[in-house]
C-alpha cells in the first residue's frame, strides 16, 4: 500500500445470504468498522439483498457494491441489470470480470471491456478483476495472461475515468482454496499491473489506479499483503461472509510500506 491511495477492502459475498442474514451481517459489521475512515470499505451483496443492505449501510462508512452488471442502458435482457439499475438500488461500486463470471458465464476481456465503458458513464466505480489460472502460472504465462486482460479489459478508457478504475489482481488458483500468494509473488504481479497501465495511461494515471489482490485473504495473512507497495487492498470472498473476520480484515495494520 502507498500512502498516496486510499485503501479499499471489499467483501464479495457471492451467492449467499437472504434478505434477513444480509442484514445481520452488515449490523454486526457497522460496529465493527466504525472507526476506520481512513480506508474505503465495500460490501456486495447478491442483488436481492441490496435493498436490505442499503438503509442499514447509511449510518456507517460503508459503500454498497453489486457482483455483476450489464453493459446496456435498458431493453430486452432477460436476467440481466444496468448500471442506472445499480445506482438506482443505492450501490456506488461493481465487480467486474469476476473469475467465476468469466468461468461459468462464459465472460470475455472484451464483454468486461463494453461494461467497464457502461459503468465509468453511469458514475459506478468499477472494480475489474484479472488473473490466472493454476496451470497458466505452472507454464510461466502468467504476465501474458494479465496484460492481455488489463490491455483489452481497459481499452479505450480515457484518463481521468481511468483514475477510477479498481483492479483486482485475483489468481484463480488461490480463490476459495486457502493456497494465498505469498504477499512477495502476489506484490510482483500488481507492481506488472501497475507496468502495464503505466504503458497504456502514463505514469500519473497508472499511479492513482488502486490495486487490490483478492485470493484467501483472512485476518492473518492480511497485515502482511497490505505492507506490500503496489498492493492497495483486498477483496475478500468466504472471509466476508464472517462479521468478525471481515471486521479484522478491514482493520489491518500494513507491516512495511
Ligand atoms: C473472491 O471471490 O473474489 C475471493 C477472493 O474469494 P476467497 O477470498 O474466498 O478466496
Amino acid at each position: 500500500m502507498h500512502s498516496k491511495r486510499k485503501p479499499v477492502i471489499a467483501g464479495n459475498w457471492k451467492m449467499f445470504n437472504t434478505t434477513s442474514e444480509a442484514a445481520t451481517l452488515v449490523n454486526e459489521l457497522s460496529s465493527l468498522v466504525a472507526r476506520f475512515n481512513d480506508r474505503e470499505i465495500v460490501v456486495c451483496p447478491p442483488f436481492t439483498a441490496l435493498a436490505a443492505v442499503r438503509p442499514i449501510l447509511d449510518e456507517t462508512g460503508i459503500k454498497l457494491g453489486a457482483q455483476n452488471v450489464h453493459w446496456e442502458e435498458k431493453g430486452a435482457f432477460t436476467g440481466e441489470i444496468s448500471p442506472a439499475m445499480l445506482k438506482d438500488a443505492g450501490c456506488d461500486y461493481v465487480i467486474l470480470g469476476h473469475s467465476e463470471r468469466r468461468q461459468f458465464f462464459a465472460e470475455t476481456d472484451e464483454n468486461v471491456n463494453r461494461k467497464l465503458k457502461s459503468v465509468l458513464k453511469a458514475g459506478l466505480i468499477p472494480i475489474v478483476c484479472v488473473g490466472e489460472s493454476l496451470s497458466e502460472r505452472e507454464a510461466g504465462i502468467t504476465s501474458t495472461v494479465v496484460s492481455r486482460q488489463i490491455k483489452i479489459g481497459l481499452d479505450g478508457i480515457d484518463a481521468e475515468s481511468a483514475k477510477k478504475i479498481i483492479i483486482a489482481y485475483e489468481p484463480i488458483w488461490a480463490i476459495g482454496t486457502g493456497r494465498t500468494a505469498s504477499a512477495a509473488d502476489a506484490n510482483a504481479v500488481c507492481a506488472f499491473i501497475r507496468l502495464t497501465l503505466t504503458g497504456m495511461l502514463g505514469t500519473p494515471v497508472a499511479d492513482a489506479i488502486r490495486i487490490q489482490y483478492g485470493g484467501s485473504v483472512k485476518p492473518d495473512n492480511v497485515d502482511e499483503l497490505m505492507g506490500s507497495s503496489d498492493i492497495d487492498g483486498a477483496l475478500v470472498g468466504g472471509a466476508s461472509l464472517k462479521a468478525d473476520d471481515f471486521g479484522r480484515i478491514v482493520g489491518f495494520t500494513a507491516t512495511s510500506k
